[in-house]
C-alpha cells in the first residue's frame, strides 16, 4: 500500500476533494486516490 498522503480540499460546493502531492491530480473519493497513486506512482514504493 502507498504512503502517499492525499491533500484534502474543499471545492465550492463544500465537497471534500483528495489532491495528489505528486502530480496535482485531484479525485472524488479516497479510494480513487488510493488507485491513481498506486498505478501512477506506486514505483516509489517498491524497494
Ligand atoms: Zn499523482
Amino acid at each position: 500500500m502507498a504512503v502517499l498522503k492525499a491533500i484534502k480540499i474543499k471545492d465550492r460546493d463544500g465537497e471534500i476533494l483528495f489532491r495528489c502531492p505528486r502530480c496535482g491530480m485531484v479525485f472524488k473519493d479516497a479510494k480513487a486516490f488510493t488507485r491513481h497513486v498506486n498505478r501512477a506512482h506506486g514505483h516509489l514504493f517498491r524497494k
